[in-house]
């Protein structure tokens, strides 16, 4: 999506050739008028599929689930990252090991919120290794939901997250897709490039 790109371009900073900073207006502040836009977007692509709840990991996807899910008229369920310590008859459970983080959490979303009457679209800021997504569908395919798809705004597609979720097959729908990262550039599939 253009807007996004532009905003990319003009506020992003590639840390490394790896990791893309959004704090500006995405993961510690955020550009509120841009995030409706995005969200009416990313529901604009799903409309019409028989959404019934939106789905994110907290933390950093709820800004733009939550437009997504207010453009579709639907709830937003945020998936959430608790001690496996607490068990409940009501929650769905599963362990999510980031290799890339190097940690493990218990990822709970509660039976109220997600069940067999749900079909429902993930939402999320990047998508990378699309470990936390596999976590993420994993936990709605044991509430008995289905799974419409996956919008993220950024996907950086140098990294196997695509294909990981292809794979399972989930539609992958992406805002801006970045084909490179070099500290000072970054440069998008449509091959824009900009130097920072
Ligand atoms: P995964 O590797 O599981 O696809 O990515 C998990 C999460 O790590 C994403 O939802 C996002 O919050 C964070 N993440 C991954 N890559 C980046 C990046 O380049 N920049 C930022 N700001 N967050 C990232």
């Amino acid at each position: 999506m253009k807007l996004l790109e532009e905003k990319i371009l003009a506020e992003g900073i590639a840390e490394s050739d790896s990791i893309l900073k959004v704090d500006s207006f995405i993961n510690h502040q955020i550009d509120p008028a841009l995030m409706k836009q995005l969200g009416e977007e990313i529901a604009a692509h799903f409309t019409g599929k028989g959404i019934t709840r939106v789905a994110t990991i907290e933390s950093s996807g709820i800004a733009p689930a939550l437009m997504t899910a207010a453009a579709l008229g639907v709830p937003l369920v945020i998936l959430k990252k608790q001690p496996s310590k607490i068990l409940n008859q009501d929650l769905y459970q599963t362990v999510v090991t980031s290799y890339t983080k190097g940690v493990s959490y218990e990822l709970t979303v509660s039976s109220h919120f997600m069940n067999e009457n749900d079909h429902v679209l993930i939402v999320d800021d990047f998508l990378a290794n699309g470990e936390a997504a596999t976590g993420a569908i994993r936990l709605i395919r044991k509430s008995h939901a289905t799974i419409a798809g996956m919008a993220v705004l950024i996907e950086k597609t140098f990294q196997p997250g695509r294909e990981k979720l292809t794979e399972q097959g989930i539609d992958v729908f992406a805002l801006a897709r970045i084909a490179k990262l070099e500290p000072g550039m970054i440069q998008f599939v449509e091959e824009n490039i900009c130097q920072n």
